[in-house]
């Protein structure tokens, strides 16, 4: 990202390689700040994964027979045994009922389930 913008905090410095926007507010807040000193939401380290509950939601809920949330989690080994299933439509509405707990999961279980 080469956005560089001055700061809403006064002394003019520069968004820049040590600050990063909130992934809740998309204020800018410091890169290892484990939590948003304006919203309180849990920043994702930029060590481990950067898989998003959101996108494995999606897929789930989308491409939900298909198992490729499954693979996007790390868990291709389920995503076998799903595709083997396929032509029964159970994985397709559990893969459902997965995308809606992921989307409705806390992001720090995700987080701690998923990115480590
Ligand atoms: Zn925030």
């Amino acid at each position: 990202m080469t956005n560089i913008q001055a700061s809403p905090y006064g002394n003019n410095a520069p968004i820049g390689a040590d600050m990063k926007f909130c992934s809740g507010c998309g204020k800018p807040v410091h890169k290892t700040a484990r939590s948003c000193p304006n919203c309180g939401a849990t920043q994702r380290s930029s060590k481990g994964g950067e898989k998003t509950k959101i996108v494995a939601g999606l897929l789930a809920l989308f491409l939900g027979g298909l198992e490729i949330h499954k693979f996007y989690l790390g868990q291709g080994g389920w995503g076998v045994i799903y595709l083997i299933f396929f032509w029964t439509f159970i994985p397709a509405i559990v893969a459902f009922f997965e995308g809606i707990i992921l989307l409705t999961m806390n992001e720090d279980r995700f987080d701690d389930k998923f990115n480590r």
